[in-house]
Parts: structure tokens; sequence; C-alpha cells
């Protein structure tokens, strides 16, 4: 009797702080603007919420099981290497991504401009094609650190089949 097909839906969610700098990376792409993300890595906050809802749906713990901040060599690299591998993962479990879908947190800067390069670069690095990749931003109206200017956060769900 053939498998019935497996549908699963995994959450991601990350939050970073800002400091003064000279832009910021979300999705893998520079967003022009007078503040960073502080992190280990290249701190993005997007890529590191997509990588746990990739690892969430087929129940393969987190971001921080496969890629320690205790662990030099994760010390600011290119966040594009933990989706990579979170991919290579999924596919040894015969996983397929399906559909992700984003919501990032930011009080500044207007991040409406950049989601086609964000999804353009997501699309290139899952192998999908943009209609099924979804980026979305919203502010916090003034409240909480996010609303202060002070944080930036993400949440993904990201949809994986396998037959
Ligand atoms: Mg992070």
């Amino acid at each position: 009797k053939p498998l019935p097909l497996d549908f699963r839906t995994g959450i991601g969610y990350d939050r970073h702080l800002l400091k003064p700098g000279t832009g910021l990376i979300l999705g893998g792409v520079t967003v022009a603007f007078e503040k960073s993300l502080v992190g280990h890595s290249d701190g993005d906050v997007l890529l590191h919420a997509l990588v746990d809802a990739l690892l969430g749906g087929a129940a393969l713990g987190d971001i921080g099981t496969h890629f320690p901040d205790t662990d030099a060599r994760w010390k600011g690299v290119d966040s594009a290497r933990f989706v990579e591998h979170a991919c290579s993962l999924l596919a040894a479990q015969q996983f397929e991504i399906s559909f992700v879908d984003a919501i990032i947190l930011a009080e500044k800067p207007k991040l409406a401009p950049y989601f086609t390069p964000i999804r353009e670069n997501l699309a290139r690095l899952l192998t999908l094609p943009l209609d099924r990749l979804s980026v979305k931003a919203k502010t916090e109206e003034g409240t909480d650190a996010i609303g202060e200017g002070k944080a930036i956060a993400a949440f993904v769900a990201a949809t994986l089949r396998r037959e």
C-alpha cells in the first residue's frame, strides 16, 4: 500500500538587536539603512527563521542544534550556508519544500522595495518558483523593542511534503 502524502508545516522565529551600522542583510539581500543587525553570523533574522521553519517541518531540531553560536566555524558566515545545509537535510529525508510564507517585523526601513529581490534570492536558495514564496513586513506601531527601532524579528512558515 503506498504511503499517504505527508504534508508538514514548520514554523520559525528569530529576533536580533540593531546597532549603528551600514545596512541590514535580510533574506540574503543587503538593505540600505543606518543600522545593522547584531549576530554571531551575519544576523540575517529572515534566513535564521527560515532555517528553523525548514528544520521544524521535518522535526530535525533547530538552528542552534546544527549551527551552535559557540562554534567559531559559524562566526560571521553567510546565513545562506545554513539554509543550504537545512535543504540538504530535508532532501536526505525525501522532503520537498512546497511553500514558504514570511513576515518581517521592523519599524524601519520600509521593506516593500526589497520584497521582490528577497523572494528572488529565496527562490534561488530553495530552488522554488517565485509564486511559492511570500514575503511581507509589518511595523510594531511604536510598541516594544521593535517599535522603538532596537530590534528586527521574522516569522516564517514552511510547508513541506513527501510522497
Ligand atoms: Mg538568529
